[in-house]
């Protein structure tokens, strides 16, 4: 389903071109993630032609300053480089490779991206070891691969972003992670929980954990990475669970975004975000931060209730408007 946002779309109000674009460029993936949000689209969905990835950058590019290529694993499309290169022509400023990092392992690949213009990394890591990344990619190798590719993008000097999605195997993990990251030399980490869709959901009772069983373990991970100066973030962990920890929620930073995927475009993933993807629910009624806070994705107090969150009674920050 569509959602865009009529303040932001039409013709008579048009915006500046500080907008994210979220490019799915195919669903393709040598992975095959436990919690993937995109279940079986690499069986479903075609692969979009380089026209038309082309024709996407040029006509979204009066509105967006920035693009990040996902998928699916994008560097599994051989014209990937050349995408880069179109975007960075077109101008835009930002352009992020969101990927499961495998493929930076091979220097001369990432170079390639490199002097095609790509201004930062992406990848995935998901586990403190090769047993536990691999058994969740379901990928042997992948853990050693990615690892490689991310010391090829730090002797680079490439910002990396790290990508973790927690899940029912690594919570405990969470704060060894984070020493990895440090140990190589990564500035910034988001932990996502995981969003139970595609294969999560056909895998919830096994992948998907609890808030509560979550917290300690990512405080810890959170408050390790800041004091070795590193950028962190939290993301889906809604603010009844964060308290001291304010300052992590990552959906505070994100950039206003537009999302094309294979069958739907969401003008503002803010909107999908608040209209269909998270959800407030009795708790939040007399919660003080509820402005503040999305809650957690929907098909988490679906499965398992409202008990986990608690309104919060302490004044918020005051929403600056203007
Ligand atoms: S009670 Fe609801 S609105 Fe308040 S912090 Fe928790 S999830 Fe967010």
């Amino acid at each position: 389903m569509t959602v865009a946002n009529p303040e932001t779309t039409g013709a008579e109000a048009p915006i500046a071109a500080s907008k994210r674009l979220d490019l799915k460029l195919s669903f393709q993936c040598n992975n095959r993630c436990v919690f993937c949000v995109q279940g079986d689209k690499r069986d479903t969905e075609p692969c979009r032609t380089p026209e038309n990835v082309r024709d996407l950058l040029a006509e979204r590019r009066a509105t967006c300053d920035s693009v990040v290529f996902t998928g699916g694993e994008v560097t599994l499309r051989e014209d990937l480089v050349a995408q880069v290169q179109h975007a960075k022509a077109l101008g835009y400023r930002s352009i992020q490779i969101q990927t499961n990092g495998r493929r930076m392992s091979y220097a001369p690949y990432l170079e390639a991206l490199i002097e095609a213009g790509a201004t930062e990394l992406a990848p995935a890591l998901h586990g403190a070891d090769a047993a536990t990344h691999d058994a969740l990619t379901q990928a042997r190798g992948s853990f050693r691969q990615t690892v490689k590719g991310i010391r090829h993008a730090q002797r680079r000097g490439l910002p990396v972003v790290l990508n973790s999605v927690i899940v029912q195997s690594n919570v405990a993990q969470l704060p060894a992670m984070v020493r990895l990251f440090i140990s190589l030399g990564v500035r910034q980490s988001q932990f996502a929980f995981v969003h139970a869709l595609g294969t999560a959901e056909q895998l919830f009772d096994t992948v998907v954990p609890r808030y509560g069983d979550v917290m300690p373990y990512l405080r810890e991970a959170l408050l390790t990475g800041e004091r070795a100066g590193m950028v962190m973030m939290a993301e889906a962990v809604p603010l009844c669970l964060m308290h001291g920890l304010e300052r992590f929620v990552s959906e505070a930073y994100m950039p206003e975004t537009t999302i094309i995927d294979s069958k739907l475009t969401i003008e503002s993933y803010a909107d999908w975000r608040h209209a269909e993807g998270k959800a407030h629910g009795p708790p939040c009624e007399s919660c003080t931060w509820r402005l503040h806070c999305e809650g957690p994705w929907r098909e988490y107090p679906a499965k398992f209730g409202w008990q986990a969150f608690r309104p919060r009674t302490d004044a918020p920050p005051a929403i600056v408007t203007t």
